[in-house]
């Protein structure tokens, strides 16, 4: 397994090194406009921001599924921005073992359990599902705590720090052991269909709980923390970040 990772490493390497895709300045307009985390970031974090995006294009796979017959440059853009976002807290951390992404154009059919899906992880085969039209209300509504993007990334970041072979283990065992304590005393408040800041999704096992509470935690941070601030704050050791330094107070923008 390491032999592997370490194989892999090597690969990537060469791949940044040789053939590293390139943010034109267009492209950095593109970010501006359509992706607001990016636009709200001072400029240094903005320079950190395109060099991590332009390994992730460089080394992710991005395939259309079902009727998309062509994944453009703006929606493999807005999709590793997506990633880039959730793992900005950490210096070098990728979600390598997740090397693919399938898009459908709307939300697809599973023969598995013969339901809709918008979105799901798959780590038996490193990939991450997403439907397009899904991902874009996500992010085009911004503040209502819903984004299909950072709800996958979500999975796909929990299930890397327990999968040993993923070479990528972000979490402080602290904050991760300090976290799953106060899970489960608001998981428990949402079974009880008492108040909960997080939608009732959120109570359906621990992986959408977390997914649920990063959504919260990117769009909605300053909700969330005054919600509930242990929470918040156990969050934002988990994440290296804190969203509430980018996004203005929306009671303060009156
Ligand atoms: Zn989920």
């Amino acid at each position: 397994m390491i032999y592997r990772g370490l194989f892999s490493g090597f690969l990537e390497s060469l791949y940044l090194i040789f053939d590293r895709k390139k943010i034109s300045s267009a492209e950095r307009v593109f970010l501006e406009t359509y992706f607001p985390y990016f636009r709200r970031l001072p400029a240094p974090h903005k320079r950190e921001f395109v060099h991590k995006l332009e390994q992730v294009l460089t080394l992710k796979k991005f395939v259309g599924r079902g009727e998309l017959r062509q994944v453009t440059d703006e929606m493999k853009l807005l999709i590793g921005a997506t990633l880039v976002m959730v793992t900005f807290g950490w210096k070098n951390f990728r979600l390598s073992y997740f090397h693919t992404f399938l898009i459908y154009p709307d939300d697809y059919y599973s023969t598995i359990n013969q339901t809709y899906h918008r979105g799901e992880v798959n780590p038996r085969h490193g990939l991450i599902v997403l439907s397009w039209k899904s991902f874009v209300c996500g992010l085009t509504r911004e503040d209502d705590g819903i984004n299909l993007g950072i709800h996958e990334m979500a999975h796909a970041l929990k299930l890397v720090h327990f999968i040993l072979e993923s070479g990528e283990r972000g979490f402080d065992p602290e904050s991760w052991r300090l976290y799953c304590e106060v899970r489960a005393g608001e998981m428990a408040k949402l079974s009880a269909a008492e108040n909960s800041f997080f939608r009732s999704r959120a109570a359906a096992d621990e992986h959408e709980f977390f997914a649920v509470m990063l959504e919260n935690f990117f769009e909605r941070p300053h909700e969330f923390f005054l919600h509930h601030e242990e929470l918040y704050l156990i969050a934002f050791k988990l994440m290296r970040q804190d969203p509430r330094v980018w996004l203005v107070h929306r009671v303060l923008r009156g």
